[in-house]
Parts: structure tokens; C-alpha cells; sequence
């Protein structure tokens, strides 16, 4: 049987969580006889190495030749801390300390050439901000080597072969698996724990990418897939995906089952506890995702199974995601005028800029979409040059952006099956005076998405948690 578990910062955030997760690992492999560990870059609050080492980055690209020095002796004192909490002396203490300064240097290295120059590529990007992986995973082996369990530091780029769209890289899967196949089977089959980096990868000519923030958990499921894995366990530091994210919400609770659907739904809709693109991998090739808590391993948490018809239940969940914009296309001129629709979201996509959200009135009249609040001015450029003849002849009358507006989303299959649910969340949030600006269903009716003034996210949250 084969496991693959992934650790997230707090789970290997110092030397205290990386005990914890030994002890995971340690069960894990005496149940299940080839299990492979993937572990993100330390990160316990406030600092995460990954938001230290972009800092740098971002820092010495914009002339400040000190920060990215700074940031280098909080690395160090991260790392070096654990390490001494975790090795002994005698054992391989010196040689892994040698090893994270090694990363260190070459992180201090990288920023000063950004300093020089003055430019900051996406490449040198991933370049510098993957190293945190690749720090903690080194520690986190030795120490289970240390504990008697046979393990070994394996970074992605030897594993995940991916395109060069740095900092959101897709994995080819194809070579990945061969890779994967080469390299990590037969250390399963010797009973040795790879502890692989999370978030990274490399393209075919071996340059690094990652696969974007939050990216690990992704990873884990591509090597699940890779590797025909039985399971795929998330560990995090809250019991699993919970009916709101539990730091605006203090009452949320952990949900024992969820389905793909609606787990897709939450993530997409900015539940973090699980990177969006992990579903995929594990829904087609039927493999069990379990999201769990390293400092409260006996809890169930969460798990995700198929999505199935007749589900009862109402809402699940409440999520939402903040500063974006509401972007809206308006004129008379647009009623049934066809290609309205693709030119606009044409425009879009030619700026690299997602839409999360879409809703058109059935007047035609107009169609508003909501984009990352700091691309509506690029956006509102585009769709002004693709309408100039529009707008000239005033078809068109207004490209104009909502700024600092949230998406609220409310998710559970049941609701499919249960009128009035959207009825009660309109009420409920009228009561409390919040003005809902525009409203999406999904298609699989499986969630209800809401767009609301950016001040008013929490309490639009909190009311609708209050029906659950
Ligand atoms: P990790 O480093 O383990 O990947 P993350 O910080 O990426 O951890 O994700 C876990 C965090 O996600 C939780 O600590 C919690 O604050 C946040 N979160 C947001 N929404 C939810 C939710 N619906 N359920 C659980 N956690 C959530
Ligand atoms: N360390 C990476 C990040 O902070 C990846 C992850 O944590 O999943 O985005
Ligand atoms: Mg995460």
C-alpha cells in the first residue's frame, strides 16, 4: 500500500512540529509499508521562509541592497534553531547546518545579482523562493534518520518535469511519472522514506519552476498519481477543511466528509487549507484525499469522496476571497448584439488575467465579471481599446471597475435539493444590512457566489456561517 502525506509549513515549522511529523511518518510507514513525505518550506507565524525569501527578492529589486541581508539572518536563525534542536552533534548535525548555508548564500547571491541589475525575471523568482523546500526537507530526513527510520532528501526538480510558465508551472505528466517511477519506486521498494520538496519543479531543460503559492499540496497529489498511490493525506494545523476559514469565523467546525465538488468549490473560492489544482489528480485516478491536523493526529479531520447525486444536506461551508474588482461592461447598444461576451473575456484573457466570477443580466444590458483588484486598470485599457468603436458610437456606455469588493461563496451539494436556501441567505444578509452587488450560481448548483463591499467580507461571512 502507498501513502503519500504532505506536511505544511506549520507541520515543519520548528524543531518541535518536525518532531511531531517524524512520529507521523514513523506510523504511517509500520501501516502502510511505502509511504512518501512531501514538506513545504518552514513556516510557522509570523514568518514563512517563502514570504521571507520573495521579500528579499521584491526588496533588492527595487535598490534596497540591506532587507534581502536581513532576511537572510532570519533564515538562518529559522533553520539553525531547528537544527540544533533536532541533530545531535555527532551525528549529522555539521553537514546539514554546511547544507542550509549553502542555500542561504546562494539565496543572498541571487538577490544581490537582482540588486545589480535591477530586474527581477518570474525565473530568478522561482529560483530564489523555492530554496525553503529544499532547506527543510534536508533537516526533516536527517532527523528521521537519526530516529532510526531510513529517509532521504529528494528535491521535485529530479522528479516533476513541468512547462516554463514560472510561478505557475503545470507538471507534464508523462515525464513526471516516468521520473517519479526511476527514482522514487525503488526506494520504496528498500523501505526508505522519500522526503521530496513540495512547490517545486523543473522544466525539461532543468531549469527550477514552482508551481505557485500554496503549490505543495499540489504536489502531493501529482506524485500520488504518479506513483498509483492508495491515499493522499494533507496534514495542516487546523482539523481539516472547516465550515469557514477559522480565523474569521471563531465558532467554525471541521467537516468530516466533503465531495470533490464541493472541496474544488471551496478552494477555488480561497479556502487555503488546500491548493485548488490538488483535486484533479486525485479525483481522476479515484484516489481518497484525507486533510488532517499534525498537532491533533487523532482527529478524523476531513475527508474527500465522489461526487454523488441525491446528497441532503444544505449548505457546508462559507469562503471568500478579497480585494478584487467587479469590472462592468454597460450600454443599450449591446442588447442582443452577438460576440459581446467573447470579445470582452477575449480582452481579458489576452492581459493573462483570470476571472473568477461572471454574471450577465438577462437585459443584456450588461455583463460584469470580477478580476484581482490590481489588474482592473489594465483590464478596463484592454476592453477600452477592443470597444473603442462601441464606445465611440455609444453602444457601449461604461467600462467602469468596483474596487476593493470580496466574493463570498456558500457551497454544499445538498443545496441542490433543498429550495429556499438561497432565499434564507438573502434575508439573512439584509438583515444585517450587507448589499449583495452581484450574484453567480454555480453550474453544478453546488455553490452560491456573492460579491460584497471589501469592509464588509467578515460580516457577510459570519452571518452566513450562522445558518449552517
Ligand atoms: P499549510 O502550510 O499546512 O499548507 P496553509 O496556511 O496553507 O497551511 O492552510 C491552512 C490554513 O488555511 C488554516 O490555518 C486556516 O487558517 C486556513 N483556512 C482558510 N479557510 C479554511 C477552511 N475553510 N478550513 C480550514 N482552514 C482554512
Ligand atoms: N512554501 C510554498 C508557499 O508558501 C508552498 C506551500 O506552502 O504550499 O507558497
Ligand atoms: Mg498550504
Amino acid at each position: 500500500m502507498t501513502l503519500v502525506m504532505k506536511f505544511g509549513g506549520t507541520s515543519v515549522g520548528s524543531a518541535a512540529a518536525m518532531r511531531e511529523t517524524a512520529v507521523l511518518i514513523q506510523n504511517a510507514q509500520a501501516e502502510w509499508g511505502q509511504v512518501v513525505a512531501v514538506a513545504s518550506g518552514m513556516g510557522s507565524k509570523p514568518a514563512k521562509v517563502t514570504d521571507l525569501l520573495l521579500r528579499g527578492a521584491h526588496t533588492a529589486v527595487s535598490g534596497d541592497g540591506e532587507t534581502y541581508k536581513q532576511e537572510a539572518e532570519r533564515l538562518r536563525a529559522i533553520h539553525y534553531e531547528a537544527i540544533d534542536g533536532l541533530l545531535a552533534p555527532e551525528g549529522e548535525r555539521q553537514s546539514i547546518l554546511a547544507e542550509n548555508e549553502q542555500f542561504i548564500r546562494r539565496f543572498e547571491r541571487l538577490c544581490q545579482a537582482v540588486f545589480v541589475l535591477g530586474e527581477l525575471t518570474p525565473r530568478a523568482m522561482d529560483a530564489i523562493s523555492g530554496m525553503g523546500e529544499q532547506m527543510s526537507v534536508r533537516i526533516l530526513a536527517a532527523y528521521l534518520r537519526q530516529t532510526g527510520v531510513p529517509a532521504e532528501a529528494i528535491d521535485a526538480t529530479e522528479l516533476v518535469v513541468t512547462d516554463d510558465n514560472f510561478q505557475a508551472a503545470s507538471p507534464l505528466f508523462d515525464r513526471t511519472a516516468e521520473k517519479v517511477e526511476a527514482r522514487l519506486r525503488p526506494l520504496l521498494q528498500q523501505n526508505i522514506v522519500p522526503i521530496v520538496t513540495g512547490f517545486i519543479g523543473a522544466a525539461e531543460t532543468g531549469v527550477a519552476t514552482t508551481l505557485g503559492r500554496g503549490g505543495s499540496d499540489f504536489s502531493a497529489a501529482i506524485l500520488g498519481q504518479a506513483l498509483h498511490a492508495n491515499e493522499v493525506w494533507i496534514w495542516t494545523d487546523v482539523d481539516g477543511v472547516m465550515s469557514a476559514d477559522p480565523r474569521l469565523v471563531t465558532d467554525a467546525r471541521s467537516i468530516p466528509s466533503l465531495t470533490f465538488r464541493e472541496v474544488s468549490e471551496l478552494a477555488y473560492y480561497g479556502a487555503r487549507v488546500l491548493h485548488p489544482k490538488t483535486i484533479r489528480p486525485c479525483v481522476e485516478n479515484n484516489i481518497p484525499l484525507r486533510i488532517k491536523n499534525t498537532f491533533h493526529p487523532d482527529h478524523p479531520g476531513t475527508v474527500v469522496v465522489p461526487d454523488a447525486d441525491g446528497v441532503n444536506g444544505g449548505i457546508k461551508a462559507v469562503t471568500a476571497i478579497n480585494c478584487l474588482s467587479l469590472i462592468t461592461v454597460e450600454g443599450k447598444g449591446m442588447i442582443g448584439v452577438p460576440g459581446i461576451a467573447a470579445r470582452t473575456f477575449g480582452a481579458v484573457a489576452q492581459g493573462n488575467v483570470s476571472v473568477l466570477l461572471i454574471s450577465q443580466a438577462s437585459s443584456e444590458q450588461s455583463i460584469c465579471f470580477s478580476t484581482p483588484d490590481n489588474t482592473a486598470e489594465a483590464v478596463i485599457a484592454s476592453l477600452e481599446a477592443e470597444f473603442a468603436q462601441e464606445l465611440a458610437r455609444r453602444d457601449i456606455d461604461r467600462i467602469w471597475a468596483q474596487r476593493d469588493v470580496s466574493i463570498v461563496t456558500i457551497v454544499g451539494a445538498g443545496m441542490r435539493g433543498t429550495p429556499g436556501i438561497a432565499g434564507r441567505i438573502f434575508s439573512a444578509l439584509g438583515q444585517t444590512g450587507v448589499n449583495i452587488i452581484a450574484i453567480a450560481q454555480g453550474s453544478s448548483e453546488c455553490s452560491i457566489s456573492l460579491v460584497v463591499d471589501g469592509e464588509e467580507t467578515g460580516t457577510a461571512v459570519a452571518r452566513v456561517h450562522e445558518l449552517i
